[in-house]
């Protein structure tokens, strides 16, 4: 069987449908392979670095509706982006009266709907420059009132859909409750959209088409013309995306996962180009011992000291017990002997820092508490390193010889990353040892 015959979801982002000329590439795309039958869109992107997002505008719009403010401008920068590319494509849709309507009726509108609506838009226009039809994808992904995917409605929609056209265009990043409300994914959730679709039909891969080729061994803003990462699993993924890595939405792997169904991510602008393949387990040899690099500046290490800690049943408990009643995520607790470090992020706590530490002062009664903030947080991760032996004493051997002060530790317990906490000024430098000890020394 060729690629031919293969049940495909392909999904175009934001900058795959910024205006005309990337409609083409798209059209292109689409027509060169007959298994590309159900596509996805976002809602156009950015044209340039300084442009708008439509998504951007809308919810701009919503805050002017709300507030009462006029909103003539930003209804008018809506409207030129969406009437150029009917206009350049030469395409007969009535888009003019819709977008009258959209914005009359903007008063009697949530403002999931009013976001919405950049999707909606995008999708019609490219249904009639496909010649495919137009699927609402708020007659077909439904959430129940808790906001979570109703599976079995959705997945009968999504089929019924697909036996009666063979082909459409499905606007990604919104569905519809029980009481037929609009609800939306999170930012960029189009990625969740085609996530959905390609699990509700099984399907072979999920094709995800933005503006890079996949994902690179280390951020290019920091290592110089970095390898690409051809084959990844889900879970190194989850791990490198949470530090960082974006290029797909991290809620669309579960979806593609449940199924086993691989992600393909590709460049609208460069087609050529192999792309990232993210599935379950990967045969063969990998080329290095590490699959990737990525890190976050902006944490705080709060250190909770107290002798004899260790003997005292329930101590950890109780601090963490304050730290929950601040909401506040955890990302890791380093521990020793008579202390333990809480690490945060420092959005998490910008408020409420020293109210809780003042807490955990009065309520447990510790020697002290020493918070430290301005931390980096940088993962290696592989999917190798648990089977090869000497991965970490490589790494930290070659942070020490470059003197880099490494402030915390953490592996994860599948063996499949190493997390160092440095100093947020070291940053750059951390990630491109990392990247010359496991990549640039080993290339053959
Ligand atoms: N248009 C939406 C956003 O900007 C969803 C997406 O692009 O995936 O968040």
């Amino acid at each position: 069987l060729g690629e031919h015959f293969m049940l495909k979801i392909t999904k175009f982002g934001g900058s795959s449908v910024a205006n005309a000329t990337q409609f083409k590439k798209v059209k292109g795309i689409v027509e060169s392979d007959p298994s590309r039958q159900y596509v996805v869109v976002s809602a156009p992107g950015k044209r340039t670095a300084s442009d708008n997002k439509i998504t951007d505008l809308l919810y701009l719009l919503d805050a002017h509706r709300q507030y009462h403010v006029d909103a003539s401008n930003v209804t008018k920068i809506i409207r030129d982006r969406f009437l150029s590319i009917k206009n350049e494509l030469g395409l007969k849709q009535n888009l003019e009266k819709d977008l009258d309507e959209f914005f009359a009726n903007l008063a009697k509108m949530n403002q999931a709907e009013i976001v919405s609506r950049g999707e909606y838009f995008c999708a019609k226009l490219m249904a009639e420059y496909l010649g495919y039809a137009f699927v609402d994808a708020a007659d077909v992904i439904r959430f129940r009132m808790d906001k979570t995917i109703d599976w079995d409605a959705t997945t009968k929609k999504v089929q019924a859909k697909c036996a009666k056209y063979d082909h459409f265009v499905f606007p990604g990043f919104y569905g519809s409750n029980a009481n037929g409300q609009i609800q939306t994914f999170p930012r960029g959730g189009g990625d969740i959209s085609g996530a959905i679709l390609a699990r509700c039909i099984n399907a072979d891969i999920y094709e995800n088409w933005t503006d890079v080729s996949g994902f690179l061994m280390a951020d290019p803003r920091i290592v110089k013309n970095p390898e690409q990462i051809t084959h990844i699993t889900y879970s190194e993924l989850r791990e490198l995306s949470y530090m960082g890595a974006s290029v797909l939405h991290e809620d669309a792997i579960f979806p593609a996962k449940e199924k086993n169904i691989p992600i393909h991510i590709l460049n609208t602008n460069r087609p050529q180009d192999k792309g990232t393949i993210i599935q379950e387990s990967i045969e063969g040899e990998q080329p290095y011992a590490i699959t990737g690099i990525a890190g976050k500046r902006g944490f705080t290490s709060i250190l909770v000291y107290k002798k004899h800690m260790s003997n005292e049943v329930g101590y950890i408990r109780k601090v963490l017990s304050i730290v929950e009643d601040y909401n506040v995520p955890i990302e890791h607790i380093p521990s020793s002997i008579d202390s333990f470090s809480i690490v945060v992020a420092d959005s998490d706590v910008e408020d409420i820092l020293y109210e809780m530490v003042a807490r955990i002062k009065n309520e447990i009664k510790p020697d002290y508490v020493k918070t430290k903030s301005g931390l980096a947080l940088i993962s290696t991760v592989g999917r190798n390193m648990s089977a090869k032996p000497g991965t970490s004493g490589k790494l930290f051997g070659a942070l020490g010889s470059n003197h880099i002060n490494i402030s915390m530790i953490a592996q994860g317990s599948d063996e499949m990353n190493i997390t160092v906490g440095v100093k947020e000024e070291d940053f750059n430098k951390t990630v491109q040892v990392i990247y010359d000890t496991f990549v640039t020394k080993e290339k053959k």
